[in-house]
């Protein structure tokens, strides 16, 4: 059973104490925790100098009938899904997928939720960071993290949740696609919605000396700094313009991307 100062040292051997991190967690592989997910928050908040998470919400995501082409999508899909999809508001559960921690953290007292309807994040003491998220540039928090020496924090989770790696992906020129979410009674258009994240673990022997590891028996915590990352992906993708994309045959978001 992990309590809350274990998983303080842990992410304290990290040394990040001073440095700004986006974070994706999956807690079970650290079995029962004293405290639950709270515990392990706050152990990230005195370890972390501040920590954004995404919050993401994809029941908002309409799917029309036609769009403009090579989007990724397949229009007239949406079925029952649109008639489930609800409107954008700020107290929206982020997704269950993302695991529990998103939804910890955005019920933090001290937290700051952006009101992308489909891309949110929340964060702690992070608001200048996640300010910068408009709806034309979903993922500018992850820019603006860089820019000040920011960090990914992977707990439990490999690069396949590294939501930064999207970002990475833009720069170096890679396609981005449109989404529709519910806002009020109106259709809000998304654009630069990012690709298909399935095929982001190749990047991990590329990463590997500049990655700090600490394990907690079975369970372990991974730290990148962000600007390494972005010139790895950006190195990756300029070498071969289909590195990182996913094996799917099917994955509408991979094989656009590839101009099939
Ligand atoms: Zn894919």
């Amino acid at each position: 059973m992990l309590n809350y100062e274990e998983l303080k040292s842990a992410f304290e051997e990290l040394n990040l104490q001073d440095e700004l991190v986006i974070a994706h967690t999956s807690l079970k592989p650290f079995g029962y925790i004293q405290g639950g997910a709270e515990a392990v928050l706050e152990a990230m908040l005195t370890s972390f100098h501040s920590v954004i998470m995404p919050t993401f919400t994809y029941k908002t995501q309409i799917i029309p009938d036609v769009g403009p082409p090579n989007n990724g999508i397949i229009y007239g899909s949406g079925g029952d899904k649109n008639k489930m999809a609800e409107p954008f508001h700020p107290d929206m559960r982020a997704d269950p997928m993302m695991g529990i921690l998103p939804e910890t953290l955005r019920n933090h007292s001290s937290a700051i939720r952006t009101s992308h309807p489909i891309l949110s994040f929340a964060g702690v003491n992070a608001g200048a960071t996640l300010y910068t998220q408009t709806l034309y540039e979903p993922l500018a928090p992850i820019g603006a993290l860089a820019q000040q020496d920011g960090w990914v924090v992977l707990i439990n989770l490999d690069h396949t949740s590294n939501t930064s790696i999207h970002y990475a992906e833009k720069f170096a020129g890679r396609k981005q696609f449109i989404r529709w979410a519910l806002v009020g009674d109106r259709v809000v258009e998304c654009q630069n919605f990012p690709g298909d994240s399935m095929g982001f673990q190749a990047i991990e022997e590329h990463i590997k000396f500049d990655t700090r590891r600490v394990e907690i028996g079975e369970a372990f915590i991974q730290a990148v700094p962000l600007t390494r990352l972005f010139s790895v992906v950006y190195e990756m993708i300029k070498k071969d313009p289909f590195a990182l994309l996913c094996q799917r045959t099917d994955c509408e978001r991979c094989n656009t991307v590839r101009g099939y």
